[in-house]
């Protein structure tokens, strides 16, 4: 089973980056429809996890992608870490970002992911925000360590339903392969961008379960340089020294020049449906249950 998961948040982070330009808009909203055409072809529906900013700032572009069939889940509020925040901080963000795609779509939102899969062990307390706003399927967990958080003591690298402080939820951690000794992602993000697709469609086609995910931005091209220290503090809330800075710049940039076409040919070449159609096929009582 592929699922194909896109988090939406571009406009959004342009308009509070101050970067926000009609140009700007119009360059998301292209790239956008080149995806949705493209899954129109295919037939395939995603779940395309939106920012409670997107839905308040830029509805239309909300409304579109729930109107072609894609499922709409949450993608926080404002895409701060959650492990930046404090669990009241946590709360209110969820609450403010369900609460605005529900209106926005005039739908129950089930589906949710944390930006930068910031849930793990020091803030597993999110699963019970997340389960008291109705959210039913999450996919924030990175069953591995990475930059900013991951969730290596994780016990499960399929689908799984958590139990936690009296809480049950469906989660779709990140898929995981081994490579050179280490487990890595490679079906989503930076990850994909680095591996061949070759490389990319083997490991899918050997594993029963497959989460890729996608933001925009990782298939545009960078336009600005370096992050300066304010503006890198106050996007990753990290010291913004001269390494780290030119470290995540590196990392934010590898691989773009060829990632449009490779996800492209990811998409007409291999299967994929979203959660809320996987969630139905799922023999949850015969899957693991991992215990927080
Ligand atoms: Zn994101």
């Amino acid at each position: 089973m592929n699922i194909l998961t896109f988090d939406i948040e571009e406009w959004a982070l342009a308009k509070a980056g101050g970067y926000g330009t009609v140009e700007q808009y119009a360059e998301y909203d292209a790239f956008l429809n080149r995806i949705l055409d493209i899954l129109d072809e295919r037939g395939i529906k995603a779940t395309c996890f939106c920012t409670g900013l997107m839905a308040r700032d830029f509805p239309q572009v909300v409304k579109l992608i729930q109107s072609r069939g894609h499922e709409i889940g949450c993608h926080s509020n404002q895409h701060t870490w959650m492990n930046k925040m404090t669990e009241a901080e946590a709360r209110e963000d969820t609450h403010a970002a369900v609460s605005a795609l529900e209106q926005c779509i005039g739908q129950k939102v089930l589906s949710y992911r944390a930006p930068a899969f910031s849930i793990g062990e020091s803030n597993k307390w999110m699963f019970e925000t997340l389960a008291s706003e109705g959210i039913e399927n999450d996919s924030s967990v990175f069953p591995a360590a990475r930059d900013f958080g991951g969730f290596p003591a994780f016990q499960s690298q399929l689908p799984c339903t958590i139990k936690y402080a009296g809480i049950e939820l469906k989660e779709y951690p990140i898929s995981m392969t081994s490579f050179m000794g280490k487990q890595v992602a490679y079906s989503g993000g930076g990850f994909f961008r680095f591996f061949p697709l070759g490389f990319v469609k083997g490991r899918m086609a050997k594993s029963d379960y497959t989460m890729c995910y996608f933001h925009i931005n990782d298939l545009l091209p960078e336009k600005k340089g370096v992050k300066s220290r304010e503006e890198f503090e106050a996007y990753y809330k990290e010291p913004g020294t001269l390494k780290n800075r030119y470290a995540r710049y590196l990392k934010t940039n590898l691989g773009k020049k060829g990632a449009w076409g490779k996800l492209e040919k990811l998409i007409q070449q291999m299967d994929f449906a979203n959660i809320e159609k996987v969630n139905q096929t799922i023999d949850w009582s015969a899957s693991p249950v991992v215990t927080l």
